[in-house]
């Protein structure tokens, strides 16, 4: 399976190395022909809107939100969690996302960037053992639809989601070295979606 990176903005180079760590050369995706190219991807943390305006920018836009729900396995991870999600709080006026996702997400919802904080936390889509995680001006999950899978939880806030190909985590794995959480993406979510 071909995974790639969508390289607009944000730590692309950071979830590329997670990925490798795993066995997976990624490639990066800026443009339709490379999307075309790949059967999975990763939307990186960064800036929400301003990934939104470049996929406008780049035409990629629609043709990432059409992959997305036709059953392309995405990981998205902080901004890409929002840009996954089919309804966001705290939006500026106009954001797009590409969807797919049944949850309402509020963005910086745990606030600043100065309260950005990390955490030991309980993944149940993987291990028994806590995972770091790292949340920068993070997003959290503050309604989730029926075929919506909680995986992990701060505060009572899901901080990590699945529907079915489509998974999400308000933190950033790629910063900590532990790469747990894209296994967890690799051998789980992308696995199931070409054993179906
Ligand atoms: N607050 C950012 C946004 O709304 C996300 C921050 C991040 O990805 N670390 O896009």
């Amino acid at each position: 399976m071909k995974i790639g990176v969508l390289a607009l903005q944000g730590d692309v180079r950071e979830h590329a190395r997670s990925l490798s760590d795993c066995g997976v050369t990624a490639s990066l995706v800026r443009r339709p022909s490379e999307l075309e190219q790949v059967d999975a991807l990763v939307i990186p943390g960064g800036e929400s809107t301003t990934i939104a305006k470049l996929a406008r920018t780049f035409a990629i836009f629609d043709e990432i939100s059409a992959r997305i729900k036709g059953g392309m396995p995405t990981y998205g991870s902080c901004a890409g969690m929002i840009l996954l999600a089919d309804n966001v709080l705290d939006a500026i006026e106009g954001q797009e996302t590409f969807g797919g996702l049944d949850v309402t997400v509020r963005r910086n919802a745990f606030g600043r960037q100065v309260d950005s904080f990390e955490s030991d936390l309980i993944f149940s889509g993987a291990t028994q053992s806590p995972v770091r995680a790292i949340f920068i001006r993070a997003p959290w999950v503050e309604k989730v639809g029926l075929n919506v899978e909680i995986l992990a939880e701060v505060s009572g806030h899901p901080v990590a989601v699945r529907q079915g190909s489509i998974f999400a985590t308000s933190f950033h794995p790629e910063l900590t070295g532990d790469n747990r959480i894209h296994r967890y993406f690799v051998d789980n979510v992308c696995q199931q979606a070409i054993a179906q």
